[in-house]
């Protein structure tokens, strides 16, 4: 374990073909029943596996035991009509046929606590587990009964709480949120969003962390990162908001965007995950580049307080790109700690 830039993933890994059909979203399982409940335990045992041989220093449970990052958690909940589904516009850049919020919304026993546990059995590493963001749940469901974003997400929150004490109670270390969302609706940010992350982190004596990103890299997304322009400069109506807030970890991409590496500098005093693996593309950085993307960064916040990760997850890559992404991001962070150390010397 390196206590000096420690390597994380975001979140979400490829799954074994044996598992999940590979490469895609929403990824129906291939097994079921007590099959599929002993295949998802051997996949998570991979995924640590693979991790720790890739040289990461904050390990994940690479989503196995879910087949989406806000779908599978809403699944668990009351209020929530899975039959019932309406096509709805994701983050207003694509259609998908999403369930529909029909009555008061409730979780009636933890849904990852149990997952969370055996990932904790299986190295003695710090464990993060990422959680949706109350903003992304509400964008990802057709609301029929509270009528109100915020007041849906106002629930959300309340509920994810008491999810993150459960993860807590079961040894996790770093609990994330992500919120690709609050790249996109500005004005709800600033309104109730960052309240809502705030409630859903309360009382929590763990780390905490929120992801906030441009995608996976899907074309739908791939396409709307074409009309953005030159500069991304979207962080900068959370950046400022998040640096106040009760937060620890802000994640954010940064290898191969267009995000100006300065607007860092808006998070002064937070630790900083940052994206130095592309997740949309096959193309493998060389360590060289990491380092790169990760020089660049410590002109804008402290070298204790970066986190190489990458981009975003990267669940619809094939698995021996992703690990071969996950080497040259441990590879890239030996880089720069050297240079770090050579400097002090
Ligand atoms: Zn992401």
């Amino acid at each position: 374990m390196n206590a000096l830039l420690p390597t994380s993933t975001v979140g979400s890994l490829p799954k074994p073909s044996w598992l999940a059909e590979p490469e895609q979203l929403w990824s129906p399982w291939k097994l079921s029943g007590d099959t599929l409940a002993e295949g998802k335990q051997d996949a998570l045992r991979i995924t640590v596996q693979e991790q720790q041989l890739g040289g990461l220093d904050i390990v994940s449970d690479g989503e196995q035991t879910r087949q989406h990052f806000v779908t599978t958690f809403i699944e668990h909940l009351d209020g929530v009509d899975f039959e019932n589904r309406e096509t709805v516009r994701i983050r207003n850049r694509y259609d998908a046929s999403v369930p529909t919020v029909v009555g008061a919304v409730n979780r009636e026993q933890p849904v990852f606590a149990e997952d969370a546990k055996f990932l904790r059995q299986q190295t003695d590493r710090p464990i993060k587990w990422a959680l949706p963001g109350p903003m992304t749940m509400i964008d990802t469901l057709a609301d029929r009964h509270y009528g109100s974003r915020e007041k849906l997400a106002w629930e959300f929150a309340k509920i994810l709480n008491q999810e993150a004490k459960d993860l807590e109670a079961a040894g996790v270390d770093i609990i994330q949120f992500d919120e690709p969302a609050f790249n996109v609706f500005f004005e709800d940010v600033q309104d109730w969003g960052i309240a809502a992350l705030e409630r859903a982190v309360e009382g929590l004596s763990v780390e905490t962390a929120v992801h906030i990103c441009y995608g996976y890299g899907i074309k739908a997304n791939n396409d709307w990162k074409k009309t953005l322009g030159s500069q991304w400069r979207q962080y900068e109506v959370s950046f400022p908001l998040l640096q106040q807030s009760s937060i620890d970890i802000v994640s954010l991409e940064s290898h191969n965007s267009n995000v100006p590496v300065d607007l860092i500098e808006l998070l002064r005093g937070k630790k900083v995950m940052l994206g130095a693996i592309d997740v949309a593309t096959d193309e493998i950085e060389t360590p060289e580049a990491v380092a790169g993307t990760l020089r660049k960064a410590l002109q804008f916040v402290d070298a204790d307080k970066l986190i190489p990760s990458t981009n975003c997850g990267m669940a619809p890559l094939s698995r021996e790109v992703s690990r071969a992404k996950l080497s040259a991001l441990s590879a890239g962070a030996t880089i720069l700690r050297e240079e770090l150390a050579a400097a002090l010397v």
